[in-house]
C-alpha cells in the first residue's frame, strides 16, 4: 500500500460540523481527484463528490477571460500590489 504524503492545507476559519471546532478542518484531494475535508480533532470526514470542487478551484485560481473580477477581489490585488512592492516596480526613477 502506498503511504503517499498528501499536500493539506487547513480551512481558516471553518468550523468542524462534528466537533464544532475551528480550524481543524483540512482539505485536500484524493486519488479519485475528491475534494475531501477532514477534522484532525475528532477525524470526521466529508468528501465532495458532486462537482463543486473543480468549480471552486477554477474561479479562485483562474478568473475567466472576459468576466469581471469581483470587486472586492479586485481590491485584495491592488492593496497585495501596493504593500509588498513599494516602489520596487517604478521605472521612472
Ligand atoms: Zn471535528
Amino acid at each position: 500500500m502506498n503511504d503517499v504524503k498528501k499536500p493539506k492545507r487547513f480551512i481558516a476559519g471553518a468550523v468542524c460540523p462534528r466537533c464544532s471546532e475551528m480550524d481543524k478542518l483540512v482539505m485536500y484531494v484524493d486519488e479519485q481527484q475528491r475534494q475531501v475535508r477532514e477534522c484532525v480533532s475528532c477525524g470526521y470526514q466529508d468528501v465532495m463528490t458532486d462537482g463543486g470542487p473543480e468549480e471552486l478551484t477554477t474561479r479562485v485560481n483562474q478568473p475567466r477571460a472576459g468576466e469581471k473580477p469581483l470587486s472586492h477581489e479586485d481590491e485584495v490585488q491592488v492593496v497585495n500590489i501596493l504593500d509588498t512592492n513599494p516602489g520596487a516596480n517604478r521605472k521612472d526613477h
